[in-house]
C-alpha cells in the first residue's frame, strides 16, 4: 500500500515536471480570442489574468478535444473558449481542473443522443469521463454574456459537482461540507419557488432537480452576479464561499 502511494507520488511529480517544461503555450492570437470573446478574462486584474492564462495552458495540455457529427475540426478558438470556461468555474480552486473529464466532444449543433433518444445541447457523462457540447449553443451562451443562460458554464457546473464526489482523481471533496449543507438548504427552497412559479429569476430548468438547479445557479452567478446578489443575497454569498471566488470583486472595472 505504502509502495503504491510512493509510486503514485513519484509519477505525479514526474508528470508535473514534464508539464512545467512542455506544456501547451497560448499563442498571441489565442490570447486575443480570450480578450475579445471571454469577458470574465478581460475584466480580471493583470495578476489574475496571468494566473488564468497559466492554468489554461496546463488544462489544454491535459484535455483531449474531439470533433463529432459533421464538425470538420476543433479550432484553436473552440479549445481556448471551452477551456477558459472550465478555468472560470474552477478559478477559486487552484488544484482543481476536472481531471476525471479528460475528453471534450464538440458537435456543430444540437445532436441526437442514442441513449436518451432525444436532441441535446450538451451533457456530461461521468462513466466515460466526457463533456459533450454543441458549439453553436456554446457560442450563443457566450455571445449574450449577461442573460443568465450559458451552456458552457451549465455543463462545466455539472462536471464540477460530480468531480467533487469522484474519489480516485486526487481532487475530490474540495467543497467544504458545512458550506455545501448551507447551500443545499437554500437551493431546495429556491427549487420549490421555481416550481411554484412565484419568481422567475432562475429559469424553469433549475426546478427539475438539485443537479439542474446547481448548473442554472452557476450560470447566473457568473453571468449576472450583481443582479443575483441583489435578488438572492444569501444564496449568492454562500456560492461565493463554496466556489471560493466572487465574480463581482474579481472585476477590475
Ligand atoms: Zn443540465
Amino acid at each position: 500500500m505504502i509502495l503504491i502511494q510512493i509510486l503514485s507520488l513519484v509519477t505525479e511529480g514526474l508528470w508535473k515536471t514534464w508539464r512545467a517544461i512542455f506544456h501547451y503555450r497560448l499563442s498571441k492570437d489565442e490570447v486575443d480570442v480570450l480578450t475579445k470573446y471571454f469577458p470574465y478574462f478581460s475584466q480580471l486584474r493583470p495578476i489574475h489574468q496571468k494566473e488564468f492564462k497559466q492554468r489554461l495552458e496546463f488544462l489544454l495540455t491535459e484535455k483531449k478535444f474531439f470533433a463529432r457529427g459533421n464538425l470538420q475540426e476543433i479550432t484553436p478558438e473552440m479549445k481556448v473558449l471551452i477551456g477558459a470556461t472550465i478555468i472560470q468555474v474552477t478559478f477559486g480552486y487552484s488544484n482543481v481542473q476536472l481531471r476525471h473529464f479528460k475528453k471534450i466532444l464538440v458537435y456543430p449543433d444540437t445532436y441526437f443522443s442514442n441513449i436518451s433518444k432525444a436532441y441535446h445541447r450538451g451533457e456530461v457523462n461521468p462513466r466515460l469521463g466526457i463533456i459533450v457540447l454543441s458549439w453553436s449553443c456554446f457560442a450563443r451562451g457566450l455571445a449574450d454574456h449577461e442573460d443568465g443562460v450559458n451552456l458552457g458554464i451549465h455543463e462545466v457546473a455539472h462536471a464540477l459537482k460530480l468531480e467533487n464526489q469522484i474519489r480516485y482523481n486526487g481532487e475530490s471533496d474540495f467543497f467544504n461540507p458545512v458550506i455545501w449543507d448551507e447551500y443545499q438548504g437554500l437551493a431546495q427552497k429556491e427549487e420549490e419557488i421555481i416550481r411554484s412559479g412565484k419568481d422567475d429569476f432562475f429559469r424553469e430548468r433549475g426546478g427539475e432537480d438539485s443537479h439542474e438547479f446547481f448548473a442554472v445557479a452557476l450560470e447566473n452567478f457568473f453571468e449576472r452576479p450583481e443582479l443575483f446578489k441583489d435578488r438572492k443575497p444569501q444564496l449568492y454569498k454562500v456560492l461565493v464561499r463554496l466556489l471560493q471566488q466572487d465574480p463581482i470583486t474579481l472585476k477590475s472595472t
